[in-house]
């Protein structure tokens, strides 16, 4: 059995977290590069929108220091479930929406937490391996603001959520989402767009969109980048009522002008999710590693030395990125791949269970039969026997 061979060991923690995410068909981890630019009150009205729409969506709420979701949603009073068979489920808020947030565990709501690095890190990887979430389509995940620590975790803990970047018109603002698109960059997360909060303004008094600060900076941006841009929502005085007063704007005003800004950036978010899943299904985007010997110049043809990867961004059959990463000692293989979003994996006559394994785990095994090419040249002759094959 691979599995117990030694580099394959699981830790307990990972595989509980890794049997969850399985079930989840999109991740979708909403980012800002600063607080109070509407992160959280675009979390919470794309999962109610997403619900409204029919899709089971869990909405989890990381950001430790000011958890927010339980107060827009108007379910401070709700308690975590348990389950028939002794588990804690997520909290249900609608048949088809359940959300999770560090709040109502804490004793009371303005309880000061102090969380040290490693509390936080283990905090945020129980939300997710140990409370039940069930079969989603989608899970939002309202991500503490930056690029620091707590973000990298939740970033390590689901690998393969997508990013969605919350900004606002401001200059400022705007820098700090270029920080954030770095930030994914460093760490391969996929980016699914860009979102505008608080651009135009409606009138309080007739529900008219006016423009009175500028706007377009996000689209600007997002097509500078080459990332989607995802919608544009005004400042909306509702959008503040509803959220201090626990129903969001997209549920309470379903026909206000920022209510259909939401619903439009539903749409759009549920468009880009399935393309970016066709774009791996169809090879347009894959993520292919490779085993490499110490200097990464030769692919590692020894299982038990498989501890140094090549790893390649294609899209569009080029190669975006290149990056070599080392595993960490005793990782599980599948786990170290999983956790790299790795679609592909380039062997060197490959021990059968290995290779059945992993395949066996949406991990698509390429068989070289040489080993003396170089890891580069290897990915691009694979690349050119594809397109040779779909010309
Ligand atoms: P973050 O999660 O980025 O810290 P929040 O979602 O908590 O930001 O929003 C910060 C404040 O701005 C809240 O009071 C919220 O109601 C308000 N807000 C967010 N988006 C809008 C908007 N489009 N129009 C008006 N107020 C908004």
């Amino acid at each position: 059995m691979i599995k117990k061979e030694k580099g394959f060991i699981m830790d307990q923690q990972d595989k509980k977290i890794r049997e969850q995410l399985s079930k989840i068909k999109h991740k979708i981890m909403v980012m800002s590069g600063k607080g109070g630019v509407g992160k959280s009150t675009v979390a919470v009205n794309i999962a109610i929108g997403l619900s409204l729409q029919d899709f089971m969506v869990g909405l989890l709420d990381v950001d430790l220091h000011g958890p927010s979701i339980p107060k827009m949603l108007g379910a401070r009073d709700l308690r975590l479930s348990r389950r028939p068979d002794g588990k804690m489920g997520a909290i249900k808020y609608s048949p088809n929406l359940k959300f999770l947030s560090i709040e109502p565990l804490l004793p009371s709501e303005d309880t000061a937490v102090i969380w040290r690095g490693p509390i936080k890190h283990s905090a945020i990887r129980q939300f997710i391996g140990d409370i039940y979430w069930g079969e989603l389509d989608y899970l939002v995940i309202d991500a503490p603001p930056g690029t620091g620590d707590e973000p990298l975790t939740v970033a390590k803990t689901i690998p393969d959520a997508y990013a969605l970047l919350v900004t606002t018109p401001q200059e400022v603002s705007l820098i700090d989402v270029k920080k954030s698109i770095r930030f994914c960059q460093k760490i391969k997360m996929r980016i699914l767009g860009i979102v505008e909060n608080m651009s135009g303004f409606i009138c309080p008094h007739c529900g008219k969109p006016i423009d009175l600060f500028k706007k377009g900076g996000g689209q600007k941006l997002a097509d500078e980048l080459g990332l989607r841009f995802l919608g544009r929502i005004p400042i909306d005085p509702r959008v503040v009522d509803t959220g201090d007063a626990g129903k969001p704007v997209i549920a309470a005003y379903p026909e206000s002008v920022t209510a259909k800004a939401f619903e439009e950036l539903v749409r759009n978010i549920v468009a880009a999710t399935e393309e970016m899943r066709r774009d791996v299904l169809e090879e347009r985007f894959m993520r292919i590693a490779i085993p490499v010997a110490t200097p990464p110049t030769k692919i590692e043809t020894d299982p038990a030395k498989f501890d140094l990867f090549a790893i390649y961004d294609v899209e569009n059959n080029k190669i975006l990125v290149k990056d070599v990463v080392k595993k960490p000692e005793n990782q599980d293989l599948l786990d170290f791949l999983k956790e790299q979003v790795a679609t592909h994996i380039i062997l060197f006559d490959p021990p059968r269970e290995l290779a059945d394994y992993l395949s066996g785990n949406e991990i698509r095994v390429l068989v070289t039969d040489t080993s003396q090419e170089s890891p580069d040249s290897l990915v691009e002759e694979y690349l050119k026997e594809k397109e040779a094959a779909t010309a």
